[in-house]
């Protein structure tokens, strides 16, 4: 049968392309059509049965790869409420959502190394009868000795033709081979059973919502044993032939998670994020859609993939920011993982101790249920917080003394303390006290921070380096001061104060890789360090069971920040990183080093209340008329000659304001032009305007309007723009 296609193609391009199609390819399909003077790879989002242009000047696909579709038509939905949400290309969407392979038209099925396996008839054989035939022989003992399904990494040893030797056992009968789909051996399931009572709640209530649309909030302390529960509701989703999905923030994912779910639910998981090769990415991607994989975690991206019985969405820590996506397609992972639990018809589940206020105002508005896990699966007390007042108690340095005696007192004991400070380097200013001249970066707009370990300045914008100065180069003063604080600062008084200490450091510049964070990890659980000094590294999933003593230092920042969720992300780190201490046999202490001791927020920190300040958040927020009360696009433009980026603003708000929907603060509100927060990063000066509406949709209906008018305002030189629906980072 012949039919017009509708084809989304993997090109900045904002619409769909309409092509003749004989015999029609199905919705989800991957097609091969005419593009200009190319062939390109597209897929087909939908049918028509007429088209805006003549029939007869449509153009044919040119070949059709896929016999069944590679996204389904709910999952094609979702990515057109991507791309229609966000303002984005469909094109763009769609390469974002597929893997390399599939997207330059690779065949849908990637090759997977193959592992042997014994037979039960090979069980049984002598391996004497295999004398006459060495390399049969030395692989076939091999395999009977490691009992186990074995790769090419272990066969290839027994010898040069170790795959003919392997295909001939085969047509004896002796060995099995199979595509190997995991990195760890799949073993039956292993769940823990002793769940506390508000575990088992949980559990139960979840149960209940199998097969229908219902999202949950998991409101557990560090330690609280959320995960338990969400293995045991995956357990339940596959007993019925559903396949999961779990989200993780980007530093939560590591081999050691992959193989745990794996261990305990005895499924084959996969995982997907950035770290791994485009091939890598196809497997997962595959097995996904396949059904060969169970579990899938990721990072974001892991939102787009096809499933083929997806039924349940998990997503842990789900406050963290790394969901929402900065760069080319602007997208929430949160959001879109919602839309396609309520668009399949299944259950999302987000698991934190502190969820972003997003979240709690759809628990507030009976969008979400809130499920408590109150008490710690392993049943120690929460940590006591402590303030101390940094006006009343001045701290010499970094550190005050009374946090120093209380680290001192650890030390002693044999435990570990744990210093988190959110800036790494040694000092963040440099300043010339006799005329007030302060390092700036040459590219941006950013002080230079001082690094002890190469003693140089660096941007942390640009990540240029400077050489340090002796003498102030505008008034030669040789008077030169380092000052604020950072990570090696800190580290440097500790080792100061208390010879002997041993101590750690862990932020972006001694923990560049993974492999070097976990060397790190490992002795601090062998209780080869004193004392942790880190940056938001250590607030994130680490269990650290000898650490009785948390300090967190530089809090203050919060306060003065200009972004109106400073505070929330501020909060929610302090209590993660409380959260890391005294979880084994000791309760902990976190001491706060503040200026402002009588702040609101601290009570609810001290109380461990978070969902107290969640309140007394949105209800600023609703005063304020800030989201979730209120949606933003936030429209960025930069340019490397100054001046560009606001001409091309000045424009895009002309257009804006002449558009015919009501510019009231009932409908959609349009800003003022401003500098953004930093004005220039890498010699790009940069400039941005919001909008705002109370109604999503109507300032969906405004963006549809505004957007295509963006796309014709004729771009000076190196301009370029973005627009961000639901920005998160105002920088
Ligand atoms: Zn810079
Ligand atoms: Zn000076």
């Amino acid at each position: 049968m012949r039919g017009i296609v509708r084809v989304a193609v993997p090109i900045r391009h904002w619409s769909l392309f309409d092509y003749t199609c004989e015999p029609i390819a199905s919705i989800g399909c991957r097609v091969i059509v005419p593009f200009g003077h190319r062939r390109i790879l597209g897929i087909v989002v939908d049918h028509a049965e007429t088209s805006e242009y003549p029939e007869d000047k449509l153009r044919c696909v040119s070949s059709i790869l896929d016999e069944e579709p590679v996204l389904s038509s709910t999952l094609i939905h979702s990515l057109q409420w991507v791309a229609q949400y966000y303002q984005q290309p469909i094109g763009e969407v769609l390469s974002t959502a597929l893997p390399k392979a599939i997207r330059v038209g690779k065949p849908l099925i990637p090759k997977f190394d193959i592992v042997y396996r014994l037979t039960d008839f090979g069980q049984q054989f002598d391996a004497n009868e295999l004398n006459r035939a060495k390399v049969q022989k030395k692989a076939f003992e091999l395999l009977k000795s490691e009992a186990r399904a074995l790769g090419p990494e272990a066969l290839r040893h027994v010898g040069s033709t170790w795959k003919n030797a392997l295909k001939v056992l085969e047509t004896k009968g002796l060995v099995t081979a199979e595509p190997r789909y995991t990195n760890f051996s799949v073993n039956g399931q292993n769940l823990i059973d002793d769940l506390t009572e508000s575990q088992l709640k949980a559990r139960e209530q979840i149960l209940q919502a199998l097969d229908s649309y219902r999202c949950f909030l998991i409101q557990g302390v560090t330690g609280s044993g959320k995960t338990e529960v969400y293995l045991h509701v995956i357990a339940k989703v596959l007993e019925t032939g559903g396949q999961a999905m779990m989200l993780v923030p980007e530093i939560g994912l590591s081999p050691q998670l992959e193989q745990r779910v794996q261990s305990a639910l005895g499924v084959p998981v996969a995982s997907f994020h950035s770290g791994l090769t485009d091939t890598q990415r196809h497997k997962t991607w595959w097995m996904a859609l396949s059904g060969k994989a169970k579990v899938v975690i990721g990072t974001r991206s892991v939102v787009f993939l096809p499933f083929k019985k997806l039924k349940i969405i998990v997503i842990d820590e789900e406050h963290d920011t790394s969901f929402k996506q900065q760069e080319r397609v602007h997208y929430h992972a949160r959001s879109v993982a919602l839309h396609r639990a309520y668009s399949e018809k299944f259950p999302i589940v987000f698991g934190t101790a502190t969820p972003s206020l997003e979240t709690v105002h759809a628990a507030r508005s009976g969008r979400a249920e809130i499920l408590m896990l109150p008490e710690r699966a392993t049943r120690i007390e929460m940590p006591t917080v402590k303030l101390i007042d940094l006006s009343r108690e001045r701290a010499s340095d970094s550190l005050s003394n009374s946090l120093l005696s209380q680290i001192k007192k650890r030390i002693k004991s044999g435990e570990q303390s744990l210093i988190f400070i959110n800036r790494r380097g040694f000092a963040p200013v440099v300043i010339c006290p006799s005329c007030r001249w302060t390092a700036k970066c040459s590219d941006c707009d950013a002080r230079l921070i001082f690094h002890q370990s190469d003693h140089q300045l660096h941007c942390h914008l640009c990540f240029k380096k400077f050489p340090m100065m002796r003498q102030c180069p505008q008034c030669l003063s040789e008077n030169v001061h380092l000052f604020g604080t950072g990570t090696q600062r800190v580290e440097q008084e500790l080792q100061r104060e208390i010879p002997g200490a041993r101590v750690i450091r862990i932020d972006r510049d001694t923990t560049r890789s993974y492999t070097e964070f976990e060397r790190r990890l490992a002795r601090i659980q062998k209780g080869e360090v004193d004392v942790l000094v880190g940056t938001q590294m250590l607030s994130k999933g680490h269990h650290f069971p000898n650490v009785t003593l948390v300090g967190i230092l530089n809090v203050d920042q919060g306060f003065y920040s200009m972004d109106f969720r400073a505070m929330e992300h501020l909060v929610q780190q302090v209590l993660q990183v409380a959260g890391r201490s005294g979880r084994a046999k000791k309760p902990g202490e976190v001491y706060i080093q503040t200026m402002h001791p009588d702040s609101e927020y601290f009570d609810c920190i001290r109380d461990h209340d978070y969902l107290s300040f969640a309140d007394l958040e949105l209800d600023e927020r609703r005063q304020a008329n800030q989201p979730p009360f209120n949606h933003y696009a936030l429209l960025r433009a930069n340019s490397l000659v100054a001046g560009e980026e606001i001409e091309f603003l000045r424009v895009a708000r002309e257009t804006a304001m002449s558009l015919p929907v009501k510019h009231s603060d009932r409908q959609v509100r349009v800003f003022d032009i401003v500098q953004s927060p930093i004005q220039k990063i890498s010699n790009r000066h940069r400039a941005q305007l919001l909008v705002g509406s109370a109604h999503v949709a109507f300032l969906m209906h405004f963006l549809k309007a505004w957007l295509p008018h963006l796309a014709k305002i004729p771009k000076k030189g190196k301009l370029r723009w973005n627009l961000d629906v639901d920005p998160v980072d105002f920088s």
